[in-house]
């Protein structure tokens, strides 16, 4: 038996106080798109673990290739050795990314990847001697991750910038794109504007725009639209900043595209994945930059990217995400995608109308419920339970990305219990 009173004793959980207000339900196993709770209950996963398991849990080419990987090497330092895993890896990358993106740093989270990508960035100024341009423009309501270069570009509300105050380097925070992947607005749209406004002022000083291209995840699940995307490439472009993509939820299928970008069909100078890498078998991030970038940075002194995490290219999580990235491109992922999106669509928008439901919108496999009230996540989590699913609602925001080979009655598990939580629990 899980000792929960230790647990609750002496484990920090996410964004939680010792002891946590809610007690995290103890997990004894995993299995297909099904998480095992200790006393027996299985509950369909609706969140592929933050977006991570695609594959649904315990997949058996995954398993496979994690285990051969620990037999032979499970982990070598990175620093003047190489891998097969990890150079298969970087070719699978390289292949599968926007085109111009030719060089990639493996790090080991997210978070880091993000560092990884602001650090590129300022050095490639510093190498064209323009040491000033080190301000990042980036848009309200993103997220980027929890370390501090990650949480300086994160929205500044959402972020908890008051709290670290003083410790966070301040950067630019133009107002977030509109919401509606299909909005049509005429030209020049005002949210665009807005960001090209603090370019004209501030171009001198900024290194590079960061942003989730399509789909903002942590900072409010907002889609929008891909002209917006498209747009913000020319901009960068006429005002020399460098464009950062974030593509560590939208990367690996989960809008319909591989990555979100293609919905623009362009490409950043830096792009960070993560998350779906591993099919959320184990943790590895990866900033993947052009051969410009690249070259500048490593012809001018110090002559070296100045990064290099303990655990960087894992072999373990290298062979986990070769084989996550085999599977997805032998599956059927867009249809299974398409599939997923239909059904979410289906069953989620005639919740628009309920009372205290502000906003539904499906994208790819993520659906959304945007509620008026942002205090009822815990009960709409409860009973989410209660119908067999485990969705991890936060603020005002119910929603589900599950794994793309989930199948149809696991699905609507999924819906019904969404459904049922809101019936039960929201009102205005
Ligand atoms: C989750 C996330 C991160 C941070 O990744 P971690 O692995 O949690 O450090 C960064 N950017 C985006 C868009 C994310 O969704």
């Amino acid at each position: 038996m899980i000792n929960l009173a230790y647990d609750r004793e002496h484990i920090w959980h996410p964004y939680s106080c010792i002891p946590p207000p809610n007690a995290p339900l103890p997990v004894a196993a995993t299995e297909g798109r099904h998480i095992i709770l200790e006393d027996g209950r299985r509950l369909v996963d609706g969140m592929s673990s933050w977006w991570a398991a695609i594959h649904g849990y315990n997949h058996p080419e995954l398993v496979l290739a994690v285990a051969r990987q620990l037999k032979t090497m499970p982990h070598i330092m990175f620093g003047g050795l190489t891998h097969e895993p990890a150079v298969d890896l970087a070719e699978k990358l390289v292949t599968l990314s926007p085109v111009p993106l030719k060089k990639v740093f493996f790090a080991d989270s997210g978070s880091v990847a993000v560092e990884v990508a602001l650090k590129i960035a300022l050095q490639y100024w510093m190498a064209r001697r323009k040491p000033q341009k080190h301000i990042f423009l980036t848009v309200r309501n993103g997220y980027h991750g929890d370390t501090f270069g990650a949480m300086s570009v994160t929205d500044p509300d959402n972020g908890m910038h008051s709290l670290f105050a003083g410790v966070l380097p301040k950067h630019y925070f133009a107002p977030a794109p509109h919401m509606g992947f299909d909005l049509k607005l005429d030209e020049p749209a005002d949210d665009i504007a807005a960001l090209a406004a603090f370019l004209d002022h501030h171009h001198d000083e900024i290194a590079a725009i960061i942003l989730e291209p399509i789909v903002q995840g942590a900072g409010g699940m907002r889609f929008y639209r891909p002209a917006y995307v498209r747009q913000l490439r020319a901009i960068a472009d006429d005002y020399n900043v460098l464009l950062i993509f974030d593509e560590i939820a939208t990367g690996f299928g989960r809008t319909g595209k591989l990555f979100a970008c293609e919905w623009a069909g362009i490409s950043p100078d830096i792009m960070t994945v993560g998350k779906a890498l591993t099919g959320g078998m184990m943790t590895l991030a990866a900033t993947l930059t052009t051969e410009e970038v690249a070259y500048t940075l490593c012809n001018n002194p110090p002559r070296a990217l100045m990064h290099g995490p303990t655990f960087m290219a894992n072999p373990t999580a290298c062979a986990a995400a070769n084989a996550s990235i085999e599977l997805l491109l032998k599956s059927a992922w867009q249809d299974r995608i398409q599939h997923i999106e239909a059904h979410l669509q289906e069953q989620l928008m005639p919740l628009s109308d309920h009372p205290g439901v502000a906003d539904v919108r499906v994208l790819g496999a993520i659906g959304v419920i945007e509620l008026e009230r942002d205090d009822l996540a815990p009960r709409l989590q409860d009973m989410a339970v209660r119908e067999g699913a485990w969705l991890r609602p936060f603020g005002r925001l119910f929603y589900t990305m599950p794994a793309f080979n989930i199948e149809d009655d696991e699905l609507a598990t999924l819906t019904g219990a969404m459904i049922t939580a809101v019936k039960q629990v929201v009102r205005p």
